[in-house]
């Protein structure tokens, strides 16, 4: 990867692609890649969204291609509409006159605002909520989205897009911590050599655990080295760790944490998958491992993290796609050996 290649346009000259994007599709409407039974397709006559009270509208700069992207593909949450909740974009419209014009990324689950789980600041686990490009609410591989207010936070001037990019991933491996105590000498392996994999073992080294990635694929293996993580095959790794991060995007994962994991130790889900397997838990009760499920974080510390330099995700980049050739970018990043794969609008 060289960095001279994803260097950033001038604002000015950004701009002017924008606006001559929007000129070539007609007025209200805007581009927009749609999931519609498990169907895939880049569309140009999309409806632009109108922010609710109390949402606004940001224009999207950039946005990550997930596991959880291609799994909706697969019919996971019987999602339809706009994937995508990986982004950068700016405010174009808002009440809240300080976000207009500001970039931003933004918290993905939008809660109900009244229930309890609300009130205590946990919309994350709102009964009603909806989620950016998962649930019931159209996300990023679009020119634009809406979100509310408050779900938004201003990206320092100096972020790079493709480093900001990263704050939703990241804030998903921070959110391990916030249901998991983890003792500073315990020994952590994160199962999976994917992109979920790549980003939880940086976040756990970045918080200073003895950590391990294990994967399949040499190749990926020795990128992950490259960036400075201990990694194995998983075939190799030997059981007796404290905390296994499962990452892998399957079941079997869960079978192989579970015979990694030392007995009355942590084994941490991460995978989201549209296939279930049939998974025995026997090994969980006579070991007496807990079973820990993990989802979204809060974006404010991981961008704290990402601005502090704790971790740099751009290594991870394989390749940044028009957004015109959006179909090209799903399939790049359906391949196994391919991490990140971010759409630039
Ligand atoms: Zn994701
Ligand atoms: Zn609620």
């Amino acid at each position: 990867m060289t960095p001279g290649r994803h260097r950033e346009l001038s604002s000015a000259r950004q701009r002017s692609r924008a606006d001559h994007k929007a000129a070539s599709v007609r007025a209200g409407a805007m581009r927009a890649l749609t999931l519609e039974g498990r169907r895939l397709a880049l569309c140009s006559d999309y409806p632009i969204p109108r922010p609710p009270r109390g949402e606004s509208l940001v224009r999207v700069r950039m946005a990550g291609i997930c596991g959880t992207d291609l799994e909706l593909a697969r019919g996971y949450m019987g999602f339809s509409g706009v994937p995508g909740h990986e982004f950068v974009g700016e405010v174009e419209r808002s009440a809240q006159r300080g976000l207009v014009g500001a970039r931003v990324v933004g918290e993905i689950n939008a809660g109900c605002a009244r229930c309890t789980r609300c009130r205590s600041g946990l919309a994350r686990h709102c009964p009603s909520r909806t989620v950016l490009g998962i649930v019931k609410r159209d996300g990023a591989f679009a020119d634009y989205l809406v979100l509310p207010d408050e779900n938004l936070l201003v990206v320092p001037d100096t972020m790079p897009d493709e480093v900001a990019v990263f704050a939703e991933p990241v804030a998903a491996a921070l959110e391990i911590f916030e249901n998991t105590s983890i003792d500073e000498h315990e020994r952590v392996a994160v199962l999976g050599d994917g992109r979920l994999g790549a980003i939880v073992a940086l976040t756990l080294r970045a918080r200073g655990y003895e950590t391990v990635i294990g994967g399949h694929h040499p190749e990926k293996l020795a990128a992950l080295r490259s960036v400075g993580l201990k990694a194995k095959l998983e075939s190799e790794l030997v059981s007796g760790f404290d905390v296994v991060a499962e990452c892998t995007g399957n079941s079997a994962g869960v079978s192989r944490a579970l015979e990694l994991v030392r007995p009355r130790g942590k084994v941490i889900l991460k995978s989201t998958a549209a296939r279930s397997t049939k998974l025995n838990l026997v090994p969980a009760v006579i070991n007496e491992i807990a079973l820990i499920g993990s989802r979204c974080g809060r974006l404010k510390p991981a961008l704290e993290m990402l601005e502090r330099g704790e971790i740099d995700p751009r290594p991870l980049v394989c390749t940044i796609v028009p957004f015109e050739r959006a179909m090209a970018a799903i399939s790049a990043a359906r391949q196994p050996l391919n991490f990140k794969v971010l759409l630039k609008m």
